[in-house]
């Protein structure tokens, strides 16, 4: 019996579309998404029993591989001292304070459930502290669901925006202007006509959410130099780039520090958690210290705060992102020896446990270039390696992720099965 089948048929009949957030629910690619019952390292079996390797972790939580030890023994104990207390607890300044210490752009921090949460209160702080209302992002970047980041860019970069989704009041996507990505001169040329309304720019400063696309040299620093010039206060949304890309996340790969920073998935270590932290006098900024309301009953969970600090321990180890980046290094560099061999127009891009692939024979730069990959092979590629036991993100505008638990075996069995998918 298809035990995947039965439940997803009934999970369309209690869930909408069966799933608890879209990007599950394999639209991009077709087909049914595959229920999962367990996961160890990195591994993840289905509910027929069939094994995968993972290139999801969950979306990116899963750096030390599933079901890491370490991180369940911490969440273990925590249990053991009871789930909630809605009252400070040690474990929140004890994840606060290696965050502090992992990124040196950040002086103070504050927990939140999720990345969505993360983005949509430092967008209110940024916005209390400079007492303007416009915020600009950049095309094809994710920001979370809130409303001001579900807004489509206008037809010139002046324009409006356009709300992205029913739902989304017109009045708050007039407050979000979009900008290409990479390109500095349109965001000059916006921050020059507007800048001094503008509260903030949110970037995700290598983006994950539009496969992945590396900034050009020196963008993230003019965007610096803009919101200097401007009193803007820069974001850095690292929800998937923190502690995924490299220890200090993209703004040490790049040496840019940003006024804000947000997180999600990797410092929760597989539980709900996010964060925003930055500058002590923004961060000030935010109630009780300061008057920009932000609160949550369960923010600073003390099963959260285990996993996530268990989660900065194993990757504060020395050679845990050189390990990470090198064996990236190998399954990019293996798959695309794969095409070539095979005549398929094919690029990626890589960095720390983080990857990117194009079904065309140049990397993207931005939004635009990803019209230009073959989208139908990247479904035939990603349902062939799915028969084969490899588990890719089921969209072509997702990045991919290694665990350390990907070792050398893993990335041979991956490149096996790519030989002949590559070819569906
Ligand atoms: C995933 C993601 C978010 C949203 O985080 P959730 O925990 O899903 O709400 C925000 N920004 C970026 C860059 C993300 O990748």
């Amino acid at each position: 019996m298809d035990n995947n089948h039965s439940l997803f048929t009934k999970a369309q009949q209690f869930i909408p579309g069966g799933v608890n957030s879209p990007v599950r629910a394999f639209k991009g690619v077709g087909g049914e998404p595959l229920f999962i019952a367990t996961a160890k390292g990195p591994h993840m079996y289905d509910v027929n029993g069939k094994a995968y390797i993972d290139y999801i972790g969950s979306w990116g939580p899963m750096i030390a591989g599933h079901s890491n030890e370490e991180v369940l023994e911490a969440v273990h104990q925590a249990v053991d001292r009871g789930l909630s207390f809605g009252a400070p607890a040690e474990a929140e300044v004890t994840l606060a304070e290696q965050i502090c210490q992992m990124i040196p752009s950040i002086d103070m921090v504050r927990m939140v459930n999720s990345g969505t949460e993360a983005t949509m209160s430092a967008i209110r702080l940024a916005r209390g502290f400079t007492g303007r209302d416009k915020i600009i992002k950049f095309e094809g970047c994710y920001h979370g669901h809130a409303d001001s980041f579900l807004v489509k860019a206008g037809s010139g970069v002046l324009t409006l925006g356009i709300p992205g989704s029913p739902g989304v009041p017109k009045a708050v996507a007039d407050l979000t202007l979009t900008v290409p990505f990479n390109d500095l001169e349109a965001l000059t040329e916006v921050m020059s006509a507007v800048g001094d309304e503008v509260a903030a720019i949110i970037v995700e400063p290598i983006t994950g959410n539009m496969n992945m696309i590396e900034p050009a040299a020196g963008y993230l620093q003019g965007m610096r130099d803009l919101c200097d010039q401007h009193s803007s206060v820069l974001i850095f949304d690292e929800v998937m780039t923190g502690f995924r890309v490299a220890r200090g996340g993209a703004q040490e790969v790049y040496d840019v520090k940003p006024d804000l920073t947000t997180f999600g998935k990797v410092i929760g270590g597989g539980l709900p958690v996010g964060a925003f932290g930055g500058r002590h006098d923004i961060m000030s900024y935010i109630a009780p210290s300061g008057p920009v309301y932000q609160a949550g009953t369960l923010s600073g969970n003390p099963l959260a705060m285990a996993a996530g600090s268990a989660m900065m321990k194993i990757v504060s180890r020395d050679g845990f992102y050189e390990h990470l980046s090198q064996q990236t290094g190998k399954l990019v560099n293996g798959l695309q020896a794969v095409a070539d061999e095979a005549g398929v127009p094919f690029s990626t891009c890589h960095k720390g446990g983080m990857f990117g692939m194009y079904f065309r024979d140049q990397k993207a730069a931005g939004f635009a270039d990803l019209a230009e990959c073959d989208e139908d092979h990247f479904k035939r590629f990603f349902h062939a390696m799915l028969v084969h036991g490899v588990y890719l993100a089921p969209s072509a505008y997702e990045a991919g992720f290694v665990s350390s638990k990907h070792n050398d075996d893993i990335i041979e069995q991956t490149l096996i099965a790519a030989k002949t998918a590559i070819r569906a």
